[in-house]
């Protein structure tokens, strides 16, 4: 088999990302530059502006990396969305540019789709149920029937979005993320809504309620902890629903927010309670890469082919689901029960027993062990309450 290098450029939001990748899977170059706004969140003029800047010092950083030259480049790949539209028109129009000046032909990939393969090239994990959880995205992400189908996504902001915001309001800086992981482990529960709807979550109440607990006088380190735990929390049980609705066998953490070791632990956790095995890819291809876009252009254009250059407009809201994905091995990688139970669900172990005497089916709606006592008693018993009704 002939072996192909693609070039890939990711800039969909403040990373700006190049990277060389070959259809071996091998990394041959990974460069990238992250902006840290001075003020407030993320600006997607000044995002747009950095990639412009960065984009054209970071393509001959790689090149000079990889020991390659722009001759032995077959393919050049770009993000094409999801993203800030201005960001995501720089990284196209430099794609475009590269591709037309080499010669060489050109594919626009999914970037969330890119957090997913890339992750798997990294782990060895096969056919996961991923939580990708970033700053502009948090998405529970699992292969069924010819497509990466969502299974569960934030109905307003993501979970770095909201942990940022955060850290921006009470004045811990910008990203949040980091610091208030540090506090957490200083503090203790105060309670804060816990929003999980249906098969999505929701981090907006959460975050006004947790600065309003800082304005209140709440020690700034006991809602850093409440506001990881309920986040996390939620996090991991949409993701344990998915796990529980798939059968699948392996659980894939991945997006920046990876980088904080209590949601790691939750996720392992809430994994080998299910019998499924944990990977996250190395900290460096968690984040925004271009490594990640390369990866995903040989995937795709092993498939499809590259794209028309008329084709290759940005896609502002491009959805993971809409993107045909033939290369899965779906067969293998089921869940086997342990015989005693009939069936297990998210929330409850499913057995048989007896009952006053007779045969009989017990829900037994288990603790958590990835959940601290006080929301997993909340919601256990909320729940039950629910359920008798
Ligand atoms: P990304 O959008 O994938 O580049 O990831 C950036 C996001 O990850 C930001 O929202 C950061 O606040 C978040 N992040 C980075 N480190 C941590 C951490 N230790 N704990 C929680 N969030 C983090
Ligand atoms: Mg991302």
């Amino acid at each position: 088999m002939i072996i192909l290098i693609c070039l890939g450029i990711e800039g969909t939001a403040e990373k700006t990302g190049v990277g060389i990748v070959d259809s071996d899977g091998n990394i041959l170059a990974m460069a990238g530059k992250q902006l840290f706004p001075e003020e407030g969140g993320i600006h997607p003029r000044l995002a747009a502006e950095h990639h412009a800047e960065w984009i054209p010092k970071l393509i001959p950083q790689a090149i000079e990396e990889s020991g390659l030259s722009y001759d032995d480049l077959d393919l050049i790949s770009f993000s094409q969305g999801p993203g800030l539209g201005p960001a995501l028109r720089i990284v196209a129009t430099s794609a475009r540019s590269l591709a037309l000046s080499l010669k060489k032909p050109i594919i626009g990939v999914n970037h969330c789709i890119g957090h997913v393969e890339v992750g798997k090239l990294d782990t060895g994990a096969v056919n996961p149920v991923s939580l990708y959880v970033s700053g502009g995205n948090s998405q529970v992400i699992a292969y069924e029937s010819g497509r990466y189908r969502i299974f569960g996504e934030t109905l307003d902001i993501a979970v770095g979005n909201c942990l940022d915001h955060f850290g921006r309001e009470t004045g811990l800086g910008h990203p949040g993320g980091p610091v208030i992981e540090k506090l957490a482990k200083k503090g203790s529960y105060v309670d804060l809504p816990y929003v999980v709807k249906g098969m999505d979550f929701s981090f907006s109440g959460l975050l006004s309620a947790a600065i309003r607990e800082v304005q209140k006088g709440t020690p700034i380190e006991d809602v850093c902890f409440s506001l990881q735990e309920t986040a996390f929390s939620m996090l991991v049980e949409v993701t344990e629903r998915a796990l529980s609705h798939t059968q699948k066998d392996e659980v894939m953490l991945c997006g920046g927010v990876s980088a904080n070791s209590r949601l790691r632990e939750m996720l392992r956790t809430m994994s080998e309670e299910h019998g499924a095995k944990f990977f996250m890819p190395e900290m460096k291809l968690c984040g925004d890469n271009g490594v990640m876009i390369a990866w995903l252009g040989l995937l795709m254009c092993n498939e499809f082919g590259p794209l028309e250059l008329a084709d290759t407009g940005i896609i502002q809201k491009f959805r993971t689901d809409e993107v045909d994905i033939p290369w899965i091995d779906n067969s293998k990688t089921y869940l086997k029960l342990p015989d005693d139970l009939i069936a297990k669900g998210a929330e409850s172990n499913i057995v048989k027993s007896n009952y006053l005497g007779e045969k009989a089916v017990i829900k037994d709606r288990i603790p958590k062990g990835y959940r601290i006592p006080e929301i997993d008693n909340k919601i256990r018993k909320a729940r039950c309450k629910e359920e008798a009704k």
